[in-house]
Formats: structure tokens, C-alpha cells, sequence
């Protein structure tokens, strides 16, 4: 997905009279419309999100000298620090293909060849990953959004909506945390802004059934993609993976192959205690693809490495701000660059 389907219709809301650009109640008028960043090209805007943990890697970026063992052991604090994890950083740093190697083997000598080092290395690493969003061969897409509270999760939901509503998909939500009457609340509110259809049910009713009337409306009105909302207890709660399992087999019983995607929601922010929320929900429901959220709020982008490596899940979206447009596919060659760029 991520590709123009057909002529975007129906419209999205029009971003001079809709406030449905903004995700901050506080944001002006008409501030949104067309975020700044954006003009600058997708790479700036991804560039502006990580600026946090690029200034945390900046110091790499003047090395001008003699590559020595101080400096290799900076280079190691600074990928900690940035959280690409213990593992990540013993094959960058430590492993047979990793930088103390080539360097002693004469292949690096300078510092600044380092950089493009690293740059290369991380790129190599991903490149063979598919991240793009499974489509049905035929509408409705299912999209299943699990994650724990406060996340990202429903600010999630109403960006890749977004996103889906400007590719010119029919799109529809589904409130299936039905746990809290907020979480309904502030997912129909997103509807009303993206000009959207929403399926909800009582306090406390089964999410399945949600999703069950999800399918049967978006059958109805020709949808083209589902996105399911899902609670989001504590990971270790056994009836929330009970509820997800129920939720999916709900889908999957109505729509062969669906969910097309299962994607959990990750904040970034969280470094390596999101690796463990992550294991969990692995281990207890079919977790197909990431969404790292809030890249823009911390200096530890790293992680998304991390993640790579530890889950053998792919990261698919990030999010690196506030606004509906701030919600782009992950592009490995784009973040790198992003990560390194002086
Ligand atoms: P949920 O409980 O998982 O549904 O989380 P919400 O969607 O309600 O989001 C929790 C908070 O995180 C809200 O204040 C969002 O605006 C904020 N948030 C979500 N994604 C991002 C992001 O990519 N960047 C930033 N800076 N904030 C985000
Ligand atoms: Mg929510």
C-alpha cells in the first residue's frame, strides 16, 4: 500500500476549513494545514523528526583523525546511548564484519571514513526487508492495531487513515476497545475529522463483535481498507491476548487472510523496554509489522535497529510528530542517511 489505488476520491477533508490536519487541540488554524517540514521533501521532514538523536550522534560526525581504540570505544557509547542495542552494536563495532575489524585489517583508517561505514553496514542490514502494508486481493484490507496504552495507538490509527484516505481508499474504523469509553470517544472524533465512518459498540461488549460489524459495514459500503482499534491493558494481561487472539480469529473466520497486517505500536521513546512489550505480544499473537511511534521526542532512534535485530519483526511506519502527515513508511536508506546527515 502507500501507492496511488485511483483517483482520491472521496475527498479528504479540505485542510483550510477541516481541523483535520491538526492532532493538537492547541495547534492554530490553518497552522497545520501544510506543516513546514513537509515542503522541504520527505527525506527533511524525516531528517527534522530525528533531530533528537542526531544531535546524540553528532559528535561522530567531526571525527577528523587517526581512527584509534578512544575513539572506538566513543563511537560504542554514543550507538548505546542512541539505543541500537548490545547486539547491534557488537556486530557494528565488534563482529567479524564490524569496524575495529576493518580497521585493522587496514580497510579504515580516518575517522570520517566511519561514518559511511556505519551508514553502509545499517543499510545492508535491512535491505533485503519487506515493509510494505499487505494488501487484500480484494477490498476490504484489514488492518489490526494492538498496542499498549499510550503508545500511540489511536493517533496511529488516525495518521495510516490518513494516509489511506489521500491514496484514495474508502476507509473505516473500528472501535474494538471497548474497555473504555474514552478510547471510543477519541477514536469518533478522528472519524468526524477525516470525514470517515466509524463502527462502535456498548460499554464493555465483546471487541470481536466490533470487528464482526466492522466487517459485515465495510462489506456493505464497498470499503477498501479496515483499520481495527484494539484496548490496551498492560502486555502481561492474559485476557487482553485472549481478546486480540478472539478479535483475529473473528476477521480471519470473515475474510480469508485477514488481518492483512497485525501491527503493533511501539514507542520509541521507550528504548529497549519496548523490545520486551514487543516480545510479549510476539509471542501471544501473530505480530506481522511495527509502528514506531514518537522518533521525534527522543534521542534513542536507534531502536529501530534494535528492533530489527532482536524481533525479526519489521518496522513498517514510523511516527515522527504530532500532525496526520507525520506518519511515513519506514525507508531504510532514507533513515540512515536521516540519522548521519551533518
Ligand atoms: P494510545 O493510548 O496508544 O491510543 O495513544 P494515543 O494515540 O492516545 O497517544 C498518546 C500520546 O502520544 C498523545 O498525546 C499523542 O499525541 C502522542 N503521540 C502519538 N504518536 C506520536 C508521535 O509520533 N510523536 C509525538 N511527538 N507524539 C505522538
Ligand atoms: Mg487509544
Amino acid at each position: 500500500m502507500f501507492k496511488k489505488k485511483k483517483a482520491a476520491s472521496p475527498e479528504p477533508p479540505d485542510p483550510e476549513t477541516s481541523p483535520a490536519t491538526e492532532l493538537v487541540e492547541t495547534a492554530k488554524p490553518g497552522e497545520a494545514a501544510e506543516p513546514a517540514p513537509r515542503k522541504r521533501g520527505a527525506f527533511a521532514f524525516l531528517r527534522a523528526g530525528l533531530e533528537k538523536t542526531r544531535a546524540g550522534l553528532r559528535s561522530l560526525f567531526g571525527l577528523r583523525e587517526k581512527l584509534d581504540e578512544n575513539t572506538l570505544a566513543r563511537i560504542e557509547e554514543e550507538l548505546f546511548v542512541a539505543d541500537f542495542g548490545p547486539k547491534m552494536v557488537e556486530q557494528l563495532i565488534e563482529g567479524e564484519a564490524g569496524l575495529r575489524a576493518a580497521w585493522k585489517r587496514g580497510e579504515i583508517e580516518q575517522q570520517d571514513q566511519v561514518l559511511e561505514f556505519l551508514k553502509s553496514r545499517l543499510k545492508a542490514m535491512l535491505s533485503h526487508k519487506d515493509l510494505s502494508l499487505r494488501e487484500a486481493p480484494q477490498p476490504p484490507t484489514i488492518y489490526l492495531i494492538a498496542g499498549v496504552n499510550g503508545t500511540g495507538k489511536t493517533t496511529s490509527i488516525a495518521k495510516l487513515a490518513h494516509r489511506l484516505l489521500e491514496e484514495g481508499n474508502k476507509v473505516l474504523l473500528a472501535a474494538a476497545d471497548t474497555f473504555r469509553a474514552a478510547a471510543v470517544e477519541q477514536l469518533t472524533i478522528w472519524s468526524q475529522r477525516l470525514g470517515i465512518g466509524i463502527v462502535t459498540g456498548e460499554a464493555n461488549s465483546d471487541p470481536a463483535s466490533v470487528a464482526f460489524k466492522g466487517v459485515e459495514r465495510a462489506r456493505q459500503e464497498g470499503i477498501d481498507c479496515l483499520i481495527v482499534d484494539t484496548a490496551g491493558r498492560l502486555h502481561t494481561d492474559k485476557n487482553l491476548m485472549r481478546e486480540l487472539k478472539k478479535i483475529r480469529e473473528v476477521l480471519a473466520r470473515k475474510v480469508p487472510g485477514a488481518p492483512q497486517e497485525s501491527l503493533l505500536v511501539l514507542d520509541g521513546t521507550n528504548g529497549q523496554n519496548a523490545i520486551q512489550q514487543a516480545e510479549v505480544f510476539k509471542r501471544e499473537i501473530d505480530v506481522s509489522g511495527i509502528i514506531l511511534t514518537k522518533l521525534d521526542g527522543t534521542a534513542k532512534g536507534g531502536v529501530v535497529f534494535a528492533i530489527h535485530e532482536r524481533l525479526e519483526i519489521p518496522v513498517k511506519l514510523v511516527g515522527i510528530g504530532e500532525q496526520l502527515p507525520d506518519l511515513i513508511p519506514f525507508d531504510p536508506g532514507q533513515f540512515v542517511d536521516a540519522l548521519f546527515e551533518k
